[in-house]
């Protein structure tokens, strides 16, 4: 887990957060994805400054180790000198060594939030789910730990005053903030009344906002007056062409593309593709006016207007 430096906002790496919401649902599937409906409560996790360091460190990844579920895991909590702020070491178990950088000896309040990465590491671990490359396989596990209920803990790491600024975890305080919001949306969660931060709580509005915005994209049926416009024109020009994405309006925001049904050089009639809003699995409906789908993966049911 990284360490300091100025605190960089907005959605530098939301592709791989979609592709990380995506790959949990994948390996979990949708019914163990909804055993995590209950996230780790502050009570669980809290850590006075009275405690005795190391058996309330023990006893919060304990917490954790059970709210993953992970049976038979041992986690072992130390303390060091360090540039990263903790890290695990990946064996075979059931016994996992966890060191924790020395200057959560006196900001214990932020230990539940780096062992809720920490354990993480090991969930994915023992599933055999990873992203290639260090950096996408960091934003996997904050994206995993936020998604399954101990992802708040991170958010409200995150502090900013006029003399200092502090933040856990390889997301984005409004990336954080938009995992936070798509787990929210899916559990009727509504994780705000936990923040201690006033930073984590603003970064978790807007989060929730662009989670909103992915639910009102045509040709959901929730999609706002521009985004049917936009929709309108693109079909008429792919149904013209018998072409994949009109290229003239296609940006970051588009995220819909029109193939032709059946066999290449068959111009039979159009089929849209859109990610779904939940877990970002592609989703394929035929052009032909109001349908009713359902995310195979997810299992959302999507009003679209085709
Ligand atoms: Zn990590
Ligand atoms: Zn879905």
């Amino acid at each position: 887990m990284a360490n300091d430096g100025p605190v960089e906002h907005g959605y530098p790496h939301l592709e791989t957060v979609r592709a990380a919401i995506t790959a949990l649902y994948k390996r979990l599937s949708y019914d163990t994805v909804q055993t995590f409906s209950t996230s780790v409560l502050p009570a669980d996790v809290a850590f006075a400054d009275t405690d005795d360091l190391h058996l309330g460190a023990q006893r919060v990844a304990r917490e954790l180790v059970r709210h993953y579920r992970l049976p038979d895991a041992r986690m072992i909590v130390g303390f060091r000198e360090m540039t990263h702020a903790a890290n695990v070491e990946l064996a075979a178990g059931p016994e996992y060594f966890i060191e924790l950088n020395d200057r959560f000896r006196t900001h214990r309040r932020d230990i539940g939030a780096a062992l809720a990465h920490e354990v993480m590491h090991v969930y994915l671990h023992r599933l055999d789910l990873s992203f290639p490359g260090t950096r996408d396989n960091e934003i996997l596990t904050d994206t995993a730990t936020t998604y399954l209920g101990a992802g708040w803990l991170l958010l409200d790491a995150y502090r900013e005053d006029a003399a200092s600024s502090q933040k856990l975890g390889y997301l984005t305080p409004e990336e954080f903030g938009y995992v936070l919001a798509k787990r929210a949306l899916v559990f009727g969660e509504d994780p705000s009344i936990w923040f201690t931060s006033p930073q984590a709580y603003e970064a978790y509005n807007r989060g929730m906002t662009k989670a909103r915005h992915d639910e009102q994209q045509p040709p959901l049926t929730a999609a706002g007056w521009a985004g049917r416009r936009r929709y309108a024109r693109d079909r008429r020009h792919a149904q013209a062409h018998h072409t994949g994405p009109a290229s003239g309006s296609a940006g970051p925001e588009v995220r819909y593309s029109f193939t032709p049904d059946g066999t290449p050089g068959d111009h039979g009639p159009l089929r849209v593709s859109f990610p779904c809003p939940t877990c970002h699995q592609r989703i394929r409906v035929p052009v032909k006016g109001r349908v009713r789908a359902r995310c195979g993966l997810c299992r959302t049911v999507l009003e679209c207007d085709t």
